[in-house]
């Protein structure tokens, strides 16, 4: 039994597919006219667990990544410009290359956390025939109208609208019209923007209302339709989609097929730096590379990002990330080590998984499936091989790359190399306190000295 917070009902509850063991996930995707972020990325590491968890229940997964390449204004109200024209001019490249470019990295940022790759990853840009058959379907039940510069949806037409967000409608309506955008009520939203005619854009569709782009939200309506079905499992997001985006899916999504569109709405919570969201149109944080570039791994964001429940907000410090490094090495050193004990001991695997299996089926408790983990790892009474499957089956949730793990050669310094030497002659001397004050600068040049019967071992820390 998994149990799963629905921002829907604001509870958690328990996990029923639509169909016995497939499962349709949409998560929305990034917007390529920039680097993700690791805020970003902590969202989709979200995702992924949530992936993972479901296939570790037995269950088969159709996940789904859009990628927003056009239609994402710089301000939900839909006034602003296309973020897309904006990289376009900023970079003076092709909106195609500037997208490609984007995604190329976010899929490798993905591949370094270790997220799995869904099974489908469709462009906005690709399924503008698609976006186009839903609003003809919205026209036709009577829910858009037309202003001079775009075709809106009448959220006012849609019994519910708001229900995820718990949005009081009658205050945000009452005698509010948004000037600019010409839009009937403030909660109305873009379907369709047309081109200025001032202003030739690169990305830009005829369509029976007028040359143009696509609103936004009808991307990811049209796009997880099409793969998952006019109802499907789970929807995910950062919990900044909460209020307009997925609000405005589901108006649109409902509205035109008159079912219910998705039964669970999980939302990742954002990563703050110095407690503000860390957020990509005022400059970001580090990307994945980039903390590469400092010294840092990729998978020890990935342990950081399980030490917070993807409900609560993580405060990103380099100093928390260190810590989480330090944390994760002396983890994969413990499995290096575990490899070669030959002792014996007892089998606690059921033990052990009951605890992990009930960890991560309420709602993805990550926090509490690592010191899971944790606490198998460090139990000298289990049996090292029983223990080591264990581990290796419980990392395909938290995938931490436990089968991968391998010796690192690290690059010993000569000044380090040279002090060791220097230390290893004043043992040899028995002259104890200035060897130990040589342990002392090496430490001080981050290695630890492990004095083995086979001699003197260097470890980083
Ligand atoms: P974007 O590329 O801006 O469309 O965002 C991609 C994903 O990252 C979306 O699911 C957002 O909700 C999410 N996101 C944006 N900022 C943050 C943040 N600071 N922390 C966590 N997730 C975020
Ligand atoms: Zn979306």
């Amino acid at each position: 039994m998994i149990k799963l917070y629905n921002t829907l009902i604001r509870k958690k509850e328990v996990f029923k597919p639509i169909n016995k063991d497939r499962v349709g996930i949409y998560s929305c995707g990034p917007t390529v006219y920039s680097h993700q972020h690791i805020g970003n990325i902590r969202t989709y590491i979200f995702s992924d667990l949530l992936k993972r968890v479901l296939i570790y229940n037995g269950f088969k997964v159709k996940h789904v990544i859009n990628v927003t390449d056009v239609g994402h204004l710089t301000s939900d109200a839909d006034v602003g410009e296309d973020k897309m024209d904006l990289a376009v001019r900023k970079e003076g490249k092709k909106a195609g290359a500037i997208a490609d470019f984007y995604f190329r990295q976010f899929k490798s940022d993905l591949k370094k956390v270790n997220v799995l790759f869904p099974d489908v990853w469709p462009k906005a840009t690709e399924h503008i025939k698609e976006q186009i058959a839903l609003i003809k379907k919205l026209e036709k039940k009577g829910f858009i109208y037309k202003t001079s510069d775009g075709i809106y949806f009448d959220s006012t037409k849609f019994k519910g609208y708001g229900k995820l967000a718990g949005l009081n409608i009658k205050g945000l309506i009452e005698g509010k019209r948004v000037a600019k955008a010409e839009k009937k009520h403030k909660t109305d939203f873009a379907l369709w923007k047309f081109s200025s005619p001032d202003s030739k854009r690169e990305q830009e569709w005829n369509s029976p209302w007028g040359l143009g782009f696509p609103g936004w939200h009808l991307e990811c309506s049209a796009m997880s339709m099409k793969y998952l079905g006019a109802r499907f499992d789970i929807h995910t997001g950062g919990e900044d989609h909460i209020q307009i985006h997925h609000t405005n899916e589901i108006a649109q999504s409902e509205a035109a097929t008159g079912k219910k569109f998705v039964n669970y709405w999980l939302h990742g919570a954002y990563l703050l730096y110095k407690d503000k969201k860390v957020s990509k149109s005022t400059g970001g944080l580090y990307t994945i590379s980039e903390l590469e570039e400092l010294g840092f791994s990729a998978g020890a964001f990935r342990y950081l990002c399980l030490l917070t429940h993807y409900r609560k907000q993580l405060n990103f410090s380099l100093d928390n990330l260190d810590s989480a490094q330090k944390a994760y090495d002396k983890a994969r050193r413990k499995i290096i080590e575990l490899r070669n004990e030959k002792h014996k001991g007892a089998d606690f695997t059921r033990d052990y998984e009951l605890k992990f299996l009930e960890a991560i089926n309420d709602d993805l408790n990550m926090p509490r499936a690592l010191g899971i983990f944790l606490e198998a790892l460090n139990d000298f009474d289990f049996s090292p091989a029983k223990k080591l499957k264990l581990l290796e089956k419980f990392d395909r949730v938290l995938g931490l790359g436990v089968k991968d793990i391998k010796e690192e050669k690290v690059k010993i310094h000569a000044e380090v190399r040279n002090l060791l030497k220097e230390r290893e002659g004043y043992r040899k001397s028995q002259q104890w306190e200035k060897a130990d004050i040589l342990r002392k600068m090496i430490r001080e040049r981050s290695f630890e000295i492990e004095d083995t019967p086979k001699g003197p071992k260097l470890r980083k820390i």
